[in-house]
């Protein structure tokens, strides 16, 4: 494929030395878990947020779950999400014996839509985890408004949306995503807007005794060494991947702008007849960790741009609802339309830092060649 959907080689092969360095670093030091590397990237990755401090994890399910242990969720308890993300948005309900509901979403952004909220709230909602979906910020105000009258913890899944701002109505000034709700998480899987060589996450919260409580749970519970004071897990992040987080954030703010330039580019030169572009509402600006179209005849679509040499994914083809580890929860086809109609019309475009210009402009030409 002369215009691959993603090529991580490219920022690998760019910053080769200067990982390797890093990572030989590490290795020497035999600093494998935790310790110095992963400190030094949480402080740095804390401070893009405004905030003194993260932790480190060892995947974005990792806080998902880790929060979900904080809020108390459990069995009876009804936690509300969006049918239309990757899976790991669901699973630490699951995790602590909790059950998801879901509430469908604005088809213009992708994201939980606050009007949809109501229909899903019953006496044993305790909270909601928002996605901020393909980078797109959700509608904070509305959501967090509605969480306040109902008394529920909210969570923020921000796995693809790492610099993203919300903007807002009522907040008066623009604050990073993550540090809204009660608890942020980040995801660094290589293929996110900020990826490791490997598995991490991070979780943050404006709460110091929420933080406190992740750091123990993410070291089985403990703050020091073989006394455990509540149940915890291992969710610790490796030392590898916070030295090579720490060569690779100073570029984050670059990566963003150059997705953005990208993102400008297929919005204003794209012109298909029957296509829905993503929205960009003025309360808040996308990251665009992906560029996703809806179009009637998607397929068709896939396969003319396969042919011009234009790699695309299907993000997400199916909705949870209706994928098959949820059929007990008893949601047929027809329960959240603007999900489903999504996962129907779906396809993602190539949107990294390091497409050119040309390569851009090729995509744009195959797409309005359809
Ligand atoms: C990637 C992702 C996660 C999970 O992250 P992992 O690091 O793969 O565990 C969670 N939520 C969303 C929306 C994601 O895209």
């Amino acid at each position: 494929m002369k215009f691959p959907f993603l090529d991580l080689s490219l920022q690998h092969r760019a910053l080769r030395a200067e990982a390797l360095a890093a990572l030989t670093e590490t290795y020497d030091a035999t600093r494998f878990c935790l310790g110095k590397d992963v400190e030094e990237f949480e402080r740095a990755f804390a401070a893009t947020l405004g905030y003194p401090r993260a932790l480190g994890m060892n995947s974005g399910t990792a806080p998902l779950h880790v929060a979900c242990m904080i809020a108390g969720f459990g069995p009876g308890d009804e936690v509300i999400t969006t049918p239309f993300t990757f899976i790991s948005s669901a699973w630490g309900i699951n995790y602590v014996g909790a059950t998801p509901v879901f509430a469908d979403i604005e088809p213009g952004t992708f994201n939980l839509d606050p009007d949809k909220l109501t229909a899903a709230l019953t006496p044993r909602t305790k909270g909601i985890i928002v996605v901020h979906l393909f980078g797109q910020p959700a509608r904070m105000d509305e959501i967090m408004a509605f969480a306040a009258r109902h008394n529920l913890f909210v969570i923020e899944d921000c796995a693809q949306a790492v610099g993203a701002t919300y903007l807002g109505a009522t907040h008066g000034g623009a604050r990073p995503v993550g540090t809204i709700g009660d608890v942020g998480t980040f995801s660094f899987y290589p293929t996110k807007n900020l990826g490791g060589c490997g598995e991490g996450g991070a979780f943050v919260s404006r709460r110091e005794e929420i933080h406190t409580r992740a750091r123990h749970i993410r070291v089985h519970g403990s703050d020091r060494r073989y006394y455990h004071d509540i149940i915890g897990g291992n969710f610790r992040m490796d030392g590898f991947q916070g030295a090579l987080l720490n060569v690779k954030l100073p570029h984050l703010a670059a990566w963003t702008a150059r997705r953005q330039a990208i993102a400008q580019r297929y919005g204003s030169a794209i012109k298909l007849a029957d296509a829905r572009l993503p929205e960009q509402p003025a309360y808040g600006q996308s990251v665009f960790h992906q560029f996703t179209l809806l179009h009637p005849r998607r397929d068709a679509l896939r396969e003319h741009l396969t042919k011009h040499e234009v790699g695309t994914d299907l993000i997400y083809p199916v909705p949870l609802h209706l994928q098959k580890c949820y059929a007990g929860l008893a949601y047929g086809p027809g329960s959240f339309p603007n999900a489903e109609h999504a996962a129907a019309n779906c396809v993602s475009l190539p949107i990294f830092p390091e497409l050119t210009d040309a390569q851009v402009d090729h995509v744009i030409a195959a797409v309005n060649g359809f």
